[in-house]
């Protein structure tokens, strides 16, 4: 049976939009999230890291697993309002060595962050010994040196890979291209750019035994890539367009097993820092018996970078 997803990229990206829930309503001089959590760095060490989710003007693309724009601008963000919600966040949060400035988008669009505004961001980071953005492969080029250029810490540029799954990837509507994002990962490592890649377990239309086989073949791509830090993203619902596939049986969120596995691999291949997202874990539901513990076995993993014993549960048998 053909899928309803369609097979073009336009009707793609208007089936992506139909189906959006909500936007929030948010005030473009704050930035909508705030916190500071420890990372293990790449010298072993725990180190506060600030991150600060900005509010700004909605990324360019529409990927149909991205639930990112519902906390992002309809208009292009005003002059000045990033450095304000830096100003606003820095001024409550504890004290921090790295800083996150993650935008929901490409830090590097024009649009969502304006060029006008470097020199002020760059002054409100000085004192952080490293500064990771987020940013789209195309987008990565002379604004990223020029901002790299302003800075006093090291520049990391995060870059969603997703998948190599080629004809997954190619579904998510990314518009971006193994070798689009191998070469900007090349032209970062030239340019003394750290590199930290995001990747989906589970992206839709994979069963759970593919999702676990592309989870690491990916987790290899992207330290192929030069990676320093690869950061496992279990796919998650909500936003319209996958929860619609899910009715169908196209998607349904990564189980445990398969979560633990991918990061047990990624750890095992010892070529860089691996770390699991359990933001949307932790709101999840699982086994009675088991499902917080393991959620705190795999934060335990993410902090020492260590495979750790596996957690036994009497009512559904525990996990890898
Ligand atoms: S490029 Fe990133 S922020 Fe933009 S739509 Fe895709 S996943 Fe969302
Ligand atoms: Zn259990």
């Amino acid at each position: 049976m053909p899928s309803i997803y369609p097979a073009s990229g336009a009707r793609r990206n208007k089936w992506i939009v139909e189906r959006r829930p909500q936007r929030a309503a948010l005030d473009p001089w704050r930035p909508y999230a705030f916190c500071v959590e420890d990372e293990r760095s790449a010298s072993g060490q725990a180190v506060p890291v600030a991150t600060i989710f900005l509010t700004n003007r909605e990324c360019p693309w529409r990927c149909l697993m991205c639930d990112l724009w519902r906390n992002t601008l309809v208009e292009e963000t005003p002059a000045g309002a990033i450095p304000a919600q830096i100003d606003y966040a820095l001024a409550r949060l504890p004290r921090a060595r790295q800083i996150k400035l993650y935008n929901s988008g490409s830090f590097f669009d024009c649009h969502a962050i304006p060029v006008a505004d470097y020199p002020a961001i760059s002054r409100r980071v000085q004192s952080f010994e490293r500064v990771v953005v987020e940013s789209h492969p195309a987008l990565a080029g002379e604004r990223t040196l020029n901002f790299r250029d302003l800075l006093d810490g090291r520049l990391e540029v995060a870059m969603g890979l997703e998948t190599v799954h080629t004809d997954t990837l190619s579904r998510l509507n990314k518009g971006m291209t193994l070798e689009q994002f191998s070469a900007t990962a090349e032209w970062l490592r030239k340019n003394e750019i750290d590199l930290r890649v995001f990747i989906l377990i589970k992206p839709p239309f994979m069963d759970e035994m593919e999702a676990l086989v592309w989870a690491e073949r990916s987790l290899d791509f992207a330290f192929d890539c030069g990676a320093t830090v690869a950061s496992l993203i279990p796919t998650r619902g909500g936003n319209g367009a996958l929860d619609e596939l899910q009715k169908i049986g196209e998607f349904s969120p990564p189980r445990m097993e398969t979560i633990e596995a991918a990061v047990i691999y990624g750890l095992g291949l010892k070529r860089g820092r691996v770390f699991v997202d359990l933001w949307d874990l932790r709101k999840s539901s699982g086994c009675m018996g088991c499902h917080a513990a393991r959620i705190s076995r795999l934060g335990e993993m993410n902090r020492r970078q260590l495979i750790l014993p596996s957690v036994s549960c009497d009512q559904c048998g525990g996990g890898g």
